[in-house]
């Protein structure tokens, strides 16, 4: 399992790994077990410092994320757009089959205890400074930051988290990199 595995809509996931990826159940949802593992690990921390974070979706299976984007095409068809506009439109919310992180196992998006989805406004809670604080002793970073969207791709996510290690987790953490630069500075001594 590659922990550092670039993924996007540049980079899909290749089909083999559907079957090449072990899965843990962590609070109802799966996860890759590593990733999975050190979650629970990482709820386990927030709850004793008192902060209570609930898991809103983890891993996506690839069929999983054909029927989201196929259902979301086909809404915008109905609302009157051509396929190529309906594509567009939804590339822009919602990853392709293949191309989201959540296919992977490896990517988290976490909210308060009684959040149903995630929230743009989650950065302004307890709850999201301990994870800025503390995800990388677990080897999470915050995948999509604001001011590296140029890089990533993706817009400022305050909610998705992505495994990638301790050791990698920390530089990352400590460098104010996104996942690209870290990949970029640091491949010929990670990769
Ligand atoms: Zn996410």
């Amino acid at each position: 399992m590659d922990y550092l595995m670039l993924v996007d809509k540049f980079n899909p996931i290749d089909m083999g790994f559907y079957d090449r990826v072990e899965l843990t159940e962590v609070n109802g949802k799966f996860m890759e077990s590593q990733a999975g593992n050190r979650l629970r690990l990482l709820l386990k921390k927030a709850e004793a410092d008192g902060i209570k974070l609930k898991i809103i979706s983890a891993y996506r299976s690839f069929e999983y994320q054909q029927m989201l984007w196929e259902r979301e095409v086909s809404h915008e068809m109905w609302g009157g757009l051509s396929y190529e506009k309906a594509v567009e439109k939804v590339g822009r919310t919602l990853a392709l089959p293949g191309s989201s992180e959540h296919n992977t196992g490896l990517a988290v998006d976490l909210g308060r205890e009684g959040d149903n989805d995630v929230s743009d406004d989650f950065y302004k809670t307890p709850e999201s400074r301990w994870l800025c604080a503390n995800a990388a002793d677990f080897g999470f970073i915050l995948r999509y930051p604001r001011l590296k969207e140029q890089m990533t791709g993706i817009d400022f996510e305050p909610w998705h988290y992505r495994y990638v290690g301790v050791e990698a987790a920390r530089i990352i953490a400590a460098g104010g990199l996104c996942l690209e630069e870290f990949l970029h500075f640091y491949s010929e001594k990670y990769i």
